[in-house]
């Protein structure tokens, strides 16, 4: 009753972390009601963090793709190209997003210090071999369910052609990750690429090394310290395979 009244009231300022949510998913679709009562639980560790980058639990699923190509980044093997895409309605910038996703793969630190594989992120009409989506919690636990995926809302995802990026993770990072934000970002960006180059999960290799990029450290270092390059110091960063997705 309570998230009720405050729907009809239409406010949308932080309130308490559960109204906050219920806010959101009222902020959907005009005339589509608010039936949700599990997101409160999906939020789960992230609730403590919210507070000063209040964002769009959830959203239409329309998406809008970044203009232009990027510079071709990497000096010698096959061309990845890649589309970045941002939902409507996330108040996030489709080309700032583009932005930062080109600035980690184009890092020497990202995927091309192999010198195996160039990447290019094109416009809407190029041909891409993958997407690196901005969605909102609730659209890309939707879109990683397609692919059999489970989230929660929480983590981001991939699937064959699709890097999912979860909103609230791009804003927030994770509780006591022990690193800036823009390191969570270029971890998870790496991460999910990493995925879609055919890279598996790897575990901390020891106490206080960095976390290989494949570690998933969305879910606690174990021990590591936060990292966000598949190559550090000139020298690829693994830890033993570790099973799952
Ligand atoms: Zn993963």
């Amino acid at each position: 009753m309570r998230d009720r009244r405050i729907v009809r009231l239409g406010l949308v300022v932080i309130l308490a972390a559960s109204a906050a949510v219920a806010l959101d998913r009222a902020s959907g679709p005009a005339g589509e009601p608010s039936t949700s009562t599990r997101a409160g639980t999906a939020h789960g560790a992230g609730a403590g963090e919210r507070g000063h980058t209040p964002y769009p639990r959830a959203g239409a699923g329309a998406f809008t793709t970044a203009d232009g190509d990027s510079p071709v980044l990497g000096a010698d093997g096959p061309l990845r190209r890649y589309r970045v895409a941002v939902e409507q309605g996330t108040g996030q910038d489709a080309a700032a997003f583009a932005a930062a996703v080109d600035g980690v793969l184009g890092d020497r630190r990202s995927w091309i210090a192999s010198e195996e594989l160039r990447m290019q992120r094109v416009a809407e009409a190029d041909a891409a071999d993958f997407t690196v989506y901005l969605a909102t919690p609730d659209t890309s636990e939707r879109m990683c369910a397609e692919g059999g995926l489970s989230t929660e809302g929480y983590t981001s995802c991939r699937l064959p052609g699709q890097v999912i990026i979860n909103l609230a993770r791009w804003l927030e990072a994770v509780p006591d990750y022990g690193a800036p934000l823009e390191i969570y970002r270029a971890y998870v960006v790496n991460h999910e690429v990493g995925h879609e180059l055919g890279e598996g999960h790897q575990a901390c290799p020891g106490p206080g090394e960095p976390a290989p990029v494949m570690q998933q450290q969305t879910y606690g270092l174990e021990g590591c310290a936060a990292n966000a390059w598949p190559y550090v110091d000139g020298s690829r960063h693994e830890g033993d395979p570790v099973p799952g997705i």
